[in-house]
């Protein structure tokens, strides 16, 4: 499971949607092809595109904030952030440099991206040994 995958199912909670095409009779003996997802049995037509979160952008780095605060687990991850903070300054005024960081403040995609991978980390994601993931 990749890392967008596990934040997708287990912090946001959503299908992380794999669409099969299943071919069908009806009841007229037609024989006709729906596409679904294996997971939640959504029904995909006509030219759909299959989009999966990024996690590039400031809309998914929210919204994993956001759940994250919805499941009660805010101030441990605000916790856990604080300790990757190198040099966190004790003047509180100082700290502006790290909620830009963890903020994403102007963030570039990439900025985002490893803000998120870092969420799921903290949540328990981890990369397969294997290398498949
Ligand atoms: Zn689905």
């Amino acid at each position: 499971m990749t890392w967008q995958q596990y934040l997708t199912e287990k912090v946001l909670k959503k299908c992380w949607h794999e669409i099969q095409t299943v071919t069908k009779q009806d009841k007229d003996g037609e024989i006709y092809t729906q596409d679904i997802c294996l997971h939640c049995n959504r029904e995909f037509r006509g030219n759909y595109l299959l989009s999966h979160r990024t996690f590039t952008n400031i809309q998914d780095l929210h919204d994993v904030y956001s759940a994250v605060e919805r499941d009660g687990k805010w101030a441990e991850l605000h916790e856990h952030l604080i300790d990757l903070w190198p040099d966190l300054p004790e003047e509180i005024e100082k700290w502006g440099a790290f909620s830009l960081w963890y903020q994403c403040l102007n963030g570039k995609p990439r900025d985002f991206e490893a803000r998120c991978q870092m969420v799921a980390e903290w949540h328990g994601w981890k990369e397969e040994s294997d290398g498949q993931v």
